[in-house]
């Protein structure tokens, strides 16, 4: 994001300091500060599938846009619209892809009907955690399959956030055995739905939104939302008396901020360079308040509402990594673009795997 200095100048500066930075003579001064050119400002909308100013997912649009606001002393402005303010949670991707908004937030599993290679960029099921899909973006080639991935869209992908480990969800019935998973109606995104239909299980997409009325009328039997800390907020636990461990389906899931890429190519490289920063700016602001705030929430729910908080059977859970594996095979099969994103994945993940097998796991068995 480097750029040669006079042409920073040039971009950034009013005239009066162009003079001292950039080298005019002085003897231009009067006819460089008659000649001063507007600052060029930009208004850019940003539309999420989140509600306005939820905790951490909405959150973190609205941090951006202060950030951005901040940085570039008001030339970028951002102004963020929850889920159906302007365009439906499910919409974001098209309302970016055709430029009637320049920016949007979501989650990239969302759009499996789209491209089924982004749910890699989400999560999937038994898939990398938070440390470990950001290392693969920035490090691992991922961020680079995932822009290409979206370029057909005239989309530029930045990774937006991070969760970190999710929750199972709740669940209005106990999980016992695989059986209880058969003809389950649950809400439940990307590749984990996937996984859930083939132990039998009927997967829902729905927008965070609607979960608590779905769950609590009984359209659906069970939903996954996020953790504690989102899942508290939404009130799910007035809902469902179960509440599952751990989120298999998304071990750490990034969120997205998407750009319009003619949008983006309009600006100045400053201006430019002010949204590569600011989005990883908020991806780790998102990661450091779930961890923060996840376990402050586990103890509400835990103590102040009586939530009864388990682990999915052994078998449960074996049969889910059997059924991911299964998935995973199949979604490769049927698109080359899917299976060579998950071959760039996938060795990515065995190596981190192997690292984190002897620092950080072997360190969270032996702490204290
Ligand atoms: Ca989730």
């Amino acid at each position: 994001m480097k750029m040669p200095f006079s042409r920073y100048c040039l971009g950034l500066l009013v005239p009066i300091l162009l003079l001292a930075g950039c080298g005019e003579k002085a003897g231009d001064t009067s006819t460089a500060a008659a000649a001063a050119p507007e600052v060029k400002t930009y208004e850019w909308k940003m539309v999420t599938s989140w509600p306005k100013n939820f905790p951490g997912l909405g959150r973190a649009p609205e941090t951006f846009a202060e950030y951005v606001n901040k940085m570039s002393n008001g030339r970028l402005k951002v102004k963020v619209y929850g889920a159906g303010e302007l365009v439906p949670g499910f919409e974001v991707f098209d309302a970016v892809s055709q430029g009637s908004v320049q920016m949007g937030h979501a989650a990239a599993y969302y759009w499996k009907g789209k491209a089924p290679a982004a749910q890699l960029f989400g999560a999937i099921p038994f898939g990398m955690n938070a440390q470990e899909l950001n290392a693969w973006f920035y490090y691992g080639g991922g961020l680079e399959l995932w822009r290409e991935v979206y370029a057909p869209f005239n989309i530029i992908p930045f990774p937006g956030g991070n969760t970190g480990v999710q929750m199972a969800g709740w669940f209005k019935k106990e999980i016992n055995s695989v059986d209880d998973l058969k003809g389950l109606k649950m809400r439940i995104p990307g590749l984990g739905g996937e996984v859930l239909k083939k132990l039998g299980g009927i997967p829902v997409s729905m927008p965070g939104g609607e979960l608590f009325t779905a769950l609590q009328s009984g359209a659906i039997d069970a939903t996954e939302w996020v953790g504690p800390y989102n899942d508290l907020a939404f009130g799910l636990n007035k809902a469902a008396d179960y509440y599952y461990y751990s989120g298999w389906h998304e071990a750490g899931t990034a969120l997205e901020f998407m750009v319009n890429k003619d949008a983006y190519e309009s600006l100045p490289k400053d201006l430019q360079a002010i949204i590569d920063v600011a989005t990883q700016a908020v991806d780790l602001d998102m990661l450091n308040e779930y961890t923060a705030r996840n376990n402050e929430a586990l103890d509400t729910l835990v103590k102040r509402e009586g939530v009864d908080v388990r682990p999915l059977p052994e078998d449960v859970m074996s049969a889910l990594k059997k059924a991911t594996k299964e998935v995973l095979a199949e979604q490769a099969a049927a698109d080359p673009v899917f299976a060579r994103v998950y071959e760039s994945y996938k060795a990515f993940y065995d190596r981190v795997k192997a690292y984190h097998q002897i620092s950080e796991l072997e360190y969270y068995l032996n702490r204290q």
